[in-house]
């Protein structure tokens, strides 16, 4: 027999309603901390429900946000999806032109965005990309200057009923969406159903997964534009625990302030951000850490001595794995039990700082070079194909990526991830290398293939090649490997190429290096051998990578 509901977010609202209303929900916005309970967050959401229905914009299509981690957004977390809508959260850090594309290929009808990012929105502005946008709406009680007609937050929805009829929808309806930059080509969208979310909420709430509960304080320093957060407010809620939300472009001290002033017990975001805390603790401030029991990790690897770092401070490091495609968790290193009786503190740290064990509802198979299973001995690799509940089985609208990133085998559908992983006898599995031709800077992707091509379209530029090199803040940074033109003044072509690619792409794209070399080695079948080009540079210091401070992605 079926059961006698969907699997969809809107129970997990009521819950926290009903039987957290108390619990708080706290802010940092542009306008101070902010805080109130679950009761009156319930209100609110029903309040912006009633003002999208007002809007005319019905069920079934997507609504937009742009925007930092903080409560307005946070209402929209529910109202948008248990209206039947769909949530599309887009990265305000990506490229104007990619944001074009975004908007026009999920034909969003309303955008929210927040005040300090109206002028990058603006520059973004087009009126063709943007034809099926309704409405803007300024997540404060102001609108600034921008280039379109844009109501405030505040206004939009005054004076709707703070009680809504929710409607029952089917679980397979889209509740989600968030777009990831692929190798080539412009960024993929991947839709979550309602279905995704609800399973993707359930399993990572529990011990074997994020392990959140309504004695927690979680403050999810990760964007809400990356995969809804990982998932925390959603799972937040369910667990009926409290929410803290810090708000626009977050400084290590702010960070710290609300850890301390809120007591947070568990956070999460990719590794720049806790080595920006450490550096601030480090420089002498003192900081208040024993409210905090965990931090997640994710993103990008989580260095050994970050783990070591928190350790010495009673914090226990999470180090998570997940993707786009995964709605995002996937697996969660955390020592099995009786395996910490076994080990050395060392062995312990070596474990904990591979990428885990999948999460329960996760399978996975890694598959070498002849399309055979690796054996689980912690030494071959191949790359790592995943299934389960929550992992997409398809990109919207790109019939190509789905011929590309799928496998369909006995049994189903398969995601290849594209990330090279051994698996040990335990079951733990490590990124040992990434297939995919993309540059991961503090969490944000930069497409290679995408800066080659623009360099290339330089008049004085035969070839060009731009690999990741490891960083210490940022764990990766593009480096260009360029081929000059007969006759160029080597002088003033680097000089050229910055300036050229600065006018397209936001300056934490741009590589932190220009080299000009003789020829960009080939592979037996004359693409790009960036295997040899990093072999032959090997020595070269610029491959330990060096980055000046304001290559931050936060700061475009
Ligand atoms: P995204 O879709 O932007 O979330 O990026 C997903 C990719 O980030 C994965 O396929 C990995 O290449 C990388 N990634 C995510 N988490 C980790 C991690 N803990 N360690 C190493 N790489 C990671």
């Amino acid at each position: 027999m079926p059961g006698g509901t969907d699997q969809t977010l809107r129970p997990f609202l009521w819950r926290a309603e009903r039987m957290y209303p108390d619990t708080e929900i706290v802010s940092r916005t542009h306008e101070g901390v902010e805080r109130y309970t679950y009761e009156e967050y319930g209100d609110r959401t029903a309040q912006l429900a009633g003002a999208m229905d007002a809007t005319g914009v019905p069920e079934g299509e997507r609504v937009a946000t742009f925007c930092w981690n903080h409560h307005r957004h946070f209402e929209t977390y529910f109202a948008i999806p248990t209206t039947g809508r769909q949530l599309h959260t887009i990265n305000p850090l990506l490229p104007d032109e990619h944001i074009q594309y975004i908007v026009q290929n999920a034909d969003d009808r309303i955008i929210f965005l927040d005040p300090s990012l109206a002028e990058k929105l603006s520059g973004a502005y087009d009126e063709a990309a943007f034809e099926a946008v309704e409405q803007f709406v300024v997540m404060g009680s102001e609108v600034p200057d921008v280039r379109f007609d844009a109501v405030d937050y505040e206004s939009f929805i005054d004076g709707h009923d703070t009680s809504y009829d929710w409607p029952t929808v089917d679980e397979e309806t889209p509740a989600g969406m968030c777009y990831t930059s692929g190798t080539t080509g412009k960024p993929k969208g991947v839709e979550y159903t309602q279905k995704m979310l609800w399973s993707h909420t359930m399993a990572t709430m529990g011990p074997q997964g994020l392990d959140i509960s309504d004695d927690d304080v979680v403050m999810p320093v990760v964007p809400m534009f990356h995969v809804n957060a990982w998932g925390m407010p959603f799972t937040s809620t369910a667990a009926g625990a409290k929410h803290v939300y810090p708000g626009p472009s977050p400084d290590p001290a702010d960070i710290a302030g609300l850890i301390e002033d809120e007591e947070v017990t568990v956070t999460a975001g990719v590794p720049t951000v806790w080595l920006g805390l450490q550096e601030y603790i480090q420089a002498g401030n003192d900081v208040d850490l024993s409210s905090l029991e965990s931090v997640i990790i994710g993103g990008s690897a989580a260095p050994r001595a970050m783990i070591e770092w928190f350790d010495d401070r009673g914090v226990t490091v999470d180090h998570a794995w997940g993707m786009t495609e995964m709605s995002p968790i996937g697996s969660v290193s955390r020592l099995k039990s009786g395996l910490a009786e076994d080990l050395s503190y060392e062995e312990q740290v070596d474990k904990r700082a591979k990428q885990g064990l999948m999460v329960p509802g996760v399978e996975f198979k890694v598959i070498d070079d002849d399309g055979e299973e690796v054996p689980w001995n912690g030494e071959d690799f191949g790359e790592l194909h995943i299934r389960g509940p929550w992992i997409t089985t398809e990109y919207f609208k790109r019939p190509e990526a789905n011929e590309e990133d799928f496998e369909e085998s006995e049994g189903g559908r398969w995601l290849k991830t594209g990330d090279v992983v051994t698996v040990d006898e335990d079951g733990y599995i490590k990124i040992v290398d990434r297939a995919k031709d993309v540059i991961k800077s503090g969490g944000e992707w930069i497409s290679s293939v995408e800066l080659e091509n623009a360099i290339m379209a330089h008049d004085d530029v035969t070839e060009a090649a731009v690999v990741g090199v490891p960083h210490e803040r940022w764990q990766e940074r593009p480096v260009a490997f360029v081929v000059p033109a007969e006759g160029t003044d080597p002088g003033e072509l680097e000089a050229e190429v910055t300036e050229m690619l600065g006018e397209e792409y936001p300056k934490w794209w741009l590589p932190d290096d220009l080299v000009q070399i003789d020829e960009v080695p080939k592979t037996a079948t004359g693409k790009f051998s960036k295997k040899d080009l990093r072999e032959e540079y090997a020595d070269e210091a610029l491959l330990e990578g060096q980055v000046p401070e304001e290559a931050a992605p936060d700061d475009d």
